[in-house]
Formats: C-alpha cells, sequence, structure tokens
C-alpha cells in the first residue's frame, strides 16, 4: 500500500528527472505543500501550531541557519508534543527521499535490509516474535507502513484533548529507529543515485538535521550511527557525540570519498593544504581534475571563502562535475547569489551549459530562485538559449515573476541583439542527450553474501569478524 502511495506521490511530483529533483527537495521542508500522513494534526490545534512553528524553523535554517537551533525544544513546550510534531516532519522527509529512491531499491538489488557489509538488520514479527531477514525495499515498506499506523492512532497521538500513552517515549525511539535505518540503508547502498540525481545536498541535510534531533532526545543507540560513521564525522564535524574510531573503514570511507558534501567539508576544514597539495598537480593529466573539481563543489555549497581562494590560486571556472555542470551553473542551482557574483566578475562563461545543455540560467529559473536569475538577466547572459529538450529559460521558469522578468529580458534581447536569437552556443544531438540522460549508475553496493551471515547472540547484536546484524 504504502509503495503504491509512494509511486503514486513520485508520478506526481517527480515525473522526470528535468522537473529538478532540487526543486522537489526544496519543497518537501515545506509539508503544507508535500505528501502527509491521510491523518495529520487538526488545523488550528496546538499540535498543528508547533508543528508549523517546527517546519519554519528547519526551512529557516536551511537558507543558512543553526540546524542545532531548529533540533531544540522550543521555550515552555512540552517535550513530547515537540517529539509527536518531529515524528510527522521526518516522516514526509524520509516518505519523500525513499520515495524517489525507491526505484532503485528493489527485491533483486537489495535482496537483504542492510547498510554496507557489515550491517544487516533483522525484522522481528510483532506477533510471533519471529526473526525475519527481509529485502530492503519490504523491510522499508513495513516500517513505514508501521510508523504510519502509529501516526494515525490517536491513542499514541493524540488528537485534540487525548493525553499520550505512558510508553510514548518508547513509541517514538522505535520511530525514530526506524527513519534511522531507512538513511543507512539509502546512504550505504544507494548514494550513487543520490549523487546521480543531484539529491546529496537535501539528502545529508537530511540526515544531519534527523542525527541532531535523536542526539538532542537520545532517541536511538549510538550503534544505529555507526554504519554512517565516517559520513557523519564529516557532516558534523566536532560533535561530541558522533561515534568515531581511527581509520572508519570500508564503507563509511567509500561514502565520505563519493560525498561531495563530505569533500567540500574537508576543502573547508584545511582550505589551504588541500588547495597547496592539488595545484602542485600537473595540469592537462586527469588528476588536475582533482584540482578543479572543488570549484564546483565549494560553488553548489555557496562557501564564499573556498570559492574565493579557490579562484586566487587559479582554478579553471570552466571545471565540470559529472552531470556537466560549471561552478556558475552548480551555484546558480543553489541559489548561491554571492558566489554566481564572484564567478561572473572571474569570468567565467555565463552561457556555458551542462550535459543537457542546461544553463545557469535555465537552472536558476526551474529552481525557482529568483535573485540569481536577475543577477545573471543583469550581467547579459543570452536568455534564448534552449536546453536538450529545445526549452529555454522561460519554459522552465517556476514563478510568475521570474517568467515575467525573463519574458522581459527576451523582448528586450530581441530588439537590440537580434544575432543572439535562438543560438545554442553549445548544440549537442537530442540523441546525445538522450544517452546521457538516465543517471542511473552502477548496481547497488550491497552485502548479499547470505552465507555469510552470523547467528545471533542472546545480546540480540550479531557479530563476527566480516559482518554484524542490527535487529
Ligand atoms: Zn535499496
Amino acid at each position: 500500500k504504502l509503495l503504491f502511495s509512494l509511486s503514486r506521490f513520485r508520478i506526481r511530483f517527480c515525473p522526470v528527472r528535468t522537473r529538478g529533483f532540487d526543486a522537489i527537495m526544496d519543497k518537501l521542508f515545506d509539508v503544507s505543500k508535500t505528501f502527509r500522513p491521510k491523518k495529520g494534526f487538526g488545523k488550528g490545534t496546538k499540535l498543528d501550531t508547533l508543528h508549523r512553528y517546527a517546519s519554519n524553523t528547519l526551512r529557516a535554517t536551511l537558507t543558512g541557519g543553526d540546524l542545532a537551533k531548529a533540533v531544540a525544544l522550543p521555550p515552555g513546550e512540552d517535550v513530547r508534543e515537540w517529539l509527536a510534531v518531529n515524528c510527522l516532519e521526518f516522516y514526509n522527509v524520509a516518505n519523500l527521499v525513499y520515495g524517489i529512491i525507491s526505484e532503485f531499491c528493489s527485491g533483486s538489488s537489495c535482496a537483504v535490509m542492510a547498510a554496507g557489509q557489515k550491517y544487516q538488520y533483522l525484522w522481528m514479527d510483532e506477533d510471533s516474535g519471529k526473526l525475519m531477514k527481509l529485502s530492503a525495499p519490504d523491510y522499508i515498506t513495513r516500517s513505514m507502513d508501521g510508523i504510519e499506523v502509529m501516526l494515525n492512532d490517536p491513542s499514541i497521538f493524540p488528537v485534540g484533548e487525548g493525553s499520550f500513552p505512558v510508553d510514548f517515549v518508547d513509541k517514538v525511539k522505535m520511530i525514530f529507529k526506524r527513519f534511522y535505518r531507512i538513511y543507512a540503508h539509502i546512504f550505504c547502498a544507494h548514494i550513487k543515485e543520490v549523487i546521480a540525481l543531484g539529491m546529496e545536498t537535501h539528502v545529508n541535510t537530511a540526515l544531519k538535521h534527523l542525527t541532531l534531533f535523536v542526539l538532542e532526545f537520545e532517541l536511538i543507540d549510538k550503534k544505529e550511527m555507526a554504519p554512517l560513521r565516517g559520513l557523519l564525522a564529516a557532516l558534523l564535524p566536532n560533535h561530541p557525540d558522533i561515534p568515531r574510531k581511527k581509520g572508519a573503514e570500508g564503507l563509511s570511507r567509500d561514502v565520505v570519498m563519493e560525498g561531495r558534501d563530505a569533500i567540500a567539508k574537508a576543502l573547508q576544514s584545511s582550505p589551504m593544504l588541500k588547495v597547496d597539495v592539488k595545484i602542485s598537480a600537473p595540469s592537462a593529466t586527469p588528476s588536475s581534475e582533482a584540482f578543479t573539481k572543488p570549484l564546483v563543489l565549494a560553488a553548489e555549497n555557496g562557501d564564499v571563502d573556498s570559492v574565493r581562494l579557490l579562484l586566487d590560486k587559479g582554478a579553471n571556472t570552466e571545471s565540470k562535475d559529472s552531470e556537466g555542470n560549471t561552478p556558475l551553473i552548480a551555484s546558480a542551482t543553489n541559489g548561491r547569489d554571492e558566489v554566481v557574483r564572484i564567478l561572473l566578475s572571474s569570468g567565467a562563461d555565463k552561457n556555458g551549459v551542462n550535459r543537457y545543455s542546461e544553463t545557469a540560467l535555465h537552472r536558476a529559473a526551474r529552481i525557482g530562485h529568483a535573485s540569481c536569475v536577475a543577477i545573471l538577466i543583469q550581467a547579459g547572459v543570452n536568455v534564448h538559449l534552449r536546453n536538450s529538450s529545445g526549452q529555454k529559460a522561460v519554459d522552465v521558469a517556476v514563478t510568475t515573476p521570474i517568467r515575467t522578468s525573463l519574458l522581459q529580458a527576451e523582448s528586450q534581447a530581441t530588439s537590440t541583439r537580434p544575432s543572439l536569437v535562438d543560438v545554442n552556443l553549445h548544440p549537442s544531438s537530442s540523441a546525445q542527450a538522450e544517452s546521457t540522460k538516465t543517471p542511473l549508475l552502477a548496481a547497488a553496493d550491497i552485502d548479499d553474501d547470505v552465507s555469510r551471515v552470523h547467528k545471533r547472540s542472546h545480546s540480540g547484536t550479531v557479530a563476527n569478524k566480516s559482518c554484524c546484524v542490527i535487529l
């Protein structure tokens, strides 16, 4: 049932990649616009008000605020009410994130619910107490179904004047343990798809928020964080409660290696060192990529200091990521106005395109970054360029004000610079564009070697030298 609603949801909100997952992921934090459990908190009730507060606070933090503040209990509020509204908030986010990833998560790609090679999760049947090994989609579907049932149960999440049950916090802990395992699976098995879909910044933020929340209210056992240890260390450097181990091995290291945010973080923590090391690499060899790529990452993250530093060091403004995004496109996609300005004044190609023949203007218009659109128009970008689907920026604009300013710019450009009309500076054949459109990468990285699976110990945790099962 859940998968059905997830896939319907996906069809409704995420029909094709070019609709812009970034825009969808942005909207995801505005709960009023996204999928909700059928029975949310009644309009005008206390919980509804608190929920709005939670959503608004979170939304504010995403534009540069402090996530740690977003998780804290607002002064004078009941902690159980705060937990309740956040259950719903995290449910919506997890539902959306997995809704997108579920396309890649099948019984064959993920035959066992696992987080990397070391951690597998068994499902305990509530009635019989029997432990079952389920495929990841089955496990996650049951988890989300169970959570939805709880959220809709007024004896657990009271409506109106009802009161919370005595075991409410235990129920909440179970819900958050399930959320955490879903993220552990997504990061360990589907990080490549997450990156290919351009979702990693948002999914990283979602994980960071979830982690800060569960730490704030001590909702999960620290062992649940073990599969993501390396990534968490990068996302939350210096956080005292993140379990660390020297030389975090295996999958978590891979996640760190592949997580662009983590690379950007590493760059942030010691920019001089990284830049110096990379700039000394001979140019025009594959390793020079290692130097130019950080500019895309820093631009995407709006890391003004790193962008300036890299440009000072001579980073190539036309370096591209795997999607062909230049630093300018990456910054426009993420609404990084300041970085957009810096790059434009550094001579970045303002009409450069990615592999979908989309310019920075297309991206900013598509995601809805009005100020970025204005900056780009001001800089004299070509507003007539078409992407590989034949659309101009105005065709993909998501808001009326953006559309209006683009139409205005089009008519001005047409009257003053007719030679530029509909000229695509970087034409690519549509066949070529089609072939590069499918971002599905290598098969999921999962341990399906069932023979190496372990016996359960009395403590409920199973470990041997190759793997460990968390119940
Ligand atoms: Zn999966």
